[in-house]
């Protein structure tokens, strides 16, 4: 469809760089014996649909880890990836995109990427589509038109955002899935014995409760260590309030997520009163989501997660967050490892990023792209200086992708 057969309403300067032509969404099987955060606990079983749902935080997941991503390519053959959750029912975010989004992306100038957002942002307002599936399908293919317009501009996305403020970014390692504490310890101690003095653990595998998990965790690794903990929105106001108080002699560095999300009012105490500092963001979508938090002082950390905002979103969060003097320790969850490299180029153009998740037992087994863009090494990222987001699937990953008939 080029401009001229459009029937788009909206009127585009005509297309200066080689449109988009083509966009293929594929479902990447991450090939993982373990299930994310460890190994199944009492009472959790997989369903005939392949999921179960942990106890500790009444979240579902698949047994099976994997994600989708999204290809697209420009009339002169230069190719963007992009991505997003596929954790569940990944066929809804793909017939998004393939059904609705693909017929106004086709045609269009990559470098348009934030307003083409805006405006399929826009077409499902109405619909109350301003979150969930309909945003992950807008993120991964923001993630892909970035990629190609750092491609065809021949300079990193971090340098599309203004340039590189970091030469490394500082690197968390995220969960310990080991069934005992002692292992747990043992793990974190390994890592730290790799140069990563940081950590985060998650409660609803902490089977002895937060305070012993940290209690056990700070003897092991000493008193400089910086040790998280994610409350996956578990608690009650008084409960993270109760709780707050009983880790504190411990040093938790931050607690992530204590209260539902809906609850922005007790997230907003628990902040002001918990006498910790406060973590939240990865289920965010939109700086939208971001306002309603940050305005009314309910955090202390904004942890923007590249898989459901995209790039245009994550910087619009980010730059939220910095006008606040937040700092900004991004969240990095189940994926392949492009929207990992996306969110390393959007953190490396932003100052308040202090550090960044590394899902260690995801991208230490699967790590199929081409390059040294996703290198965790001594308790820090590399920063590619490739262009776009700098990575390109291998074959071995090509191998892992099935392509969505649409
Ligand atoms: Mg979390």
């Amino acid at each position: 469809m080029n401009q001229e057969d459009s029937q788009d309403s909206v009127t585009h300067d005509p297309v200066t760089h080689d449109p988009v032509t083509k966009i293929e969404v594929y479902l990447v099987d991450l090939k993982q014996d373990k299930p994310y955060l460890g190994s199944l606990r009492e009472g959790e079983t997989v369903n005939e649909s392949g999921y179960f749902v942990r106890q500790g935080n009444r979240t579902v997941y698949p047994r099976k880890n994997r994600s989708l991503v999204v290809k697209i390519t420009t009339t002169d053959g230069v190719i963007g990836w992009g991505e997003t959750y596929g954790l569940v029912a990944p066929q809804a975010t793909a017939a998004i995109i393939s059904d609705l989004l693909t017929g106004f992306v086709i045609g269009r100038d990559p470098f348009e990427v934030e307003a083409i957002h805006d405006e399929l942002y826009d077409l499902m307002r109405v619909r109350g589509y301003t979150g969930g599936f309909y945003l992950d399908a807008l993120a991964a293919v923001d993630i892909a038109l970035w990629d190609i317009a750092g491609k065809i501009a021949g300079v990193a996305v971090a340098e599309l955002l203004g340039g590189f403020q970091h030469r490394r970014i500082p690197a968390y390692v995220s969960g310990l899935p080991e069934d005992t504490l002692t292992k747990r310890c043992e793990l974190a101690q390994s890592w730290q014995e790799r140069g990563f003095d940081s950590l985060k653990f998650a409660l609803p595998v902490a089977d002895d409760g937060a305070v012993t998990e940290l209690k056990a965790l700070r003897e092991t690794l000493g008193e400089k260590a910086r040790i998280a903990i994610d409350l996956h929105w578990s608690l009650s106001g008084p409960d993270a309030l109760t709780l707050a108080k009983e880790l504190s002699p411990f040093r938790p560095w931050f607690l992530e997520a204590p209260v539902a999300t809906e609850e922005i009012e007790t997230l907003r105490e628990v902040a002001q009163n918990g006498g910790e500092r406060i973590a939240v963001g990865e289920e965010w979508r939109t700086v939208y989501d971001a306002r309603h938090r940050i305005d009314r002082k309910a955090c202390h950390i904004v942890q923007p997660e590249m898989g459901h905002t995209g790039i245009t979103q994550f910087k619009r969060i980010a730059n939220h967050a910095e006008t606040h003097k937040l700092e900004i320790i991004p969240h990095a969850t189940i994926g392949s490892g492009i929207f990992l490299a996306a969110s390393l180029q959007a953190s490396a153009a932003l100052k308040g990023v202090t550090s960044h998740e590394f899902q260690h037992s995801i991208f230490g087994p699967f790590r199929h792209f081409t390059g040294d863009a996703l290198e965790c090494e001594n308790g820090s990222f590399n920063l590619t200086h490739r262009p776009g987001i700098g990575v390109e699937p291998s074959e071995a990953m090509l191998e892992c992708m099935t392509l969505i008939p649409s």
